[in-house]
This record gives structure tokens, C-alpha cells and sequence, in this order.
């Protein structure tokens, strides 16, 4: 089952109630818990192709550490100083980010065009493959339940399995 992007859009109650488990998620303690994100993450993107998406890339701003600007400005034949007036800004908390959504490096076929050599943040996105799935509630999968299919799919899905209310030890 591919949940296209427009039905997660629409799917506004169910994201709320995903959401309000997530963080319930947060506060217990349930065994378990990171194995069953790492599975039902594989089930994810066995399902869902990426490249039929891109929301990530079209829609959200990923950051970039200072040797990731140098190494990608390099790569286009540009100083980091010409990159980042270009491309960048720094936000509120001082992380270097996107100025622009879509993507700089989207192209029209939804491939990134400098894949190889992208940012850690895009390469770590939507962060359920990794193995402490309850330390990236509250800064990550509660934000990407709204923009990313595959978070969506691991969530909803974990939701079925430990329900609402199971809480153990
Ligand atoms: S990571 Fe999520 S938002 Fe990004 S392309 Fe894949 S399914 Fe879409
Ligand atoms: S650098 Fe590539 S992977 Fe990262 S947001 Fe841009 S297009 Fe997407």
C-alpha cells in the first residue's frame, strides 16, 4: 500500500490522533519499541518510492554543517561565501539552512542532483530507520508525520500494533 501524498493531506484526524501517540509514546516505557520502527521502516520503503514523492526535498528546508556548504560549493565550482548568499540562510537557533523551498538541487525528475554528496540531514531523513526511534519524537516524527508518507506508514502502523492504551513495564 503506497499512501500518496494527497491522501496523507487529506487524512488531517487521523495525523492529530498519530501525533497525540507519538507523544503519549515519548513519556512510556515500552519494550520494543525502536526493533518494531526498524522493521516497520523497512516495510516503509519496500512499499512507498521516494521518487514518486520528493515532499521532503520540495517542502522542507534541510541544514547543512560549514565542511558540507564548502564540500558542495566546491563540487559546483563555487566559494562557499557565493553558495551560501545564493542558496542560504541561518535561522533562529543558528543552524545554516535552505533559503528556498523546493530545493535548489531537486530536479524535475525528483532526483536529487547531488545525491552522492548531499547533506547528513537529507541522507538521515525521515530519521525511522535509526535505532532511537523515541529520542526523534519530539523534534522530528511529530513534524514529518504532516509532510512524509513513510513516517506516516511507520507511525500509523505502530499505532495498530501497541495501541493506545498497552503499556508495559
Ligand atoms: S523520505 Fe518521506 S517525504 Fe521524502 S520522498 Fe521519501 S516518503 Fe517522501
Ligand atoms: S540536497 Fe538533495 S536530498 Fe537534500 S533537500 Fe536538496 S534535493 Fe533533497
Amino acid at each position: 500500500m503506497y499512501l500518496p501524498l494527497k491522501k496523507l493531506k487529506k487524512n488531517r484526524t487521523q495525523r492529530t490522533m498519530l501525533k497525540k501517540f507519538l507523544r503519549g509514546l515519548e513519556k512510556r516505557k515500552i519494550r520494543g519499541v525502536d526493533i518494531l520502527a526498524q522493521k516497520l521502516n523497512g516495510d516503509a520503503f519496500r512499499e512507498i518510492d521516494c521518487l514518486k514523492c520528493a515532499n521532503c526535498c520540495k517542502t522542507m528546508a534541510p541544514t547543512f554543517k560549514k565542511a558540507e556548504v564548502k564540500r558542495i560549493a566546491t563540487h559546483l565550482g563555487m566559494t562557499y561565501d557565493g553558495y551560501f548568499k545564493k542558496y542560504l540562510k541561518i535561522d533562529k537557533v543558528g543552524d545554516i539552512m535552505n533559503k528556498y523551498t523546493p530545493c535548489q538541487h531537486l530536479g524535475k525528475d525528483n532526483m536529487c542532483s547531488i545525491y552522492a554528496i548531499r547533506p547528513k540531514d537529507c541522507s538521515g531523513f525521515p530519521h525511522t530507520q535509526k535505532r532511537d526511534f523515541t529520542e526523534f519524537i519530539p523534534e522530528t516524527h511529530i513534524q514529518n508525520v504532516d509532510y512524509c508518507p513513510a513516517t506516516y506508514y511507520v507511525v500509523e502502523k505502530m499505532f495498530e500494533k501497541l495501541g493506545a492504551k498497552k503499556q508495559v513495564s
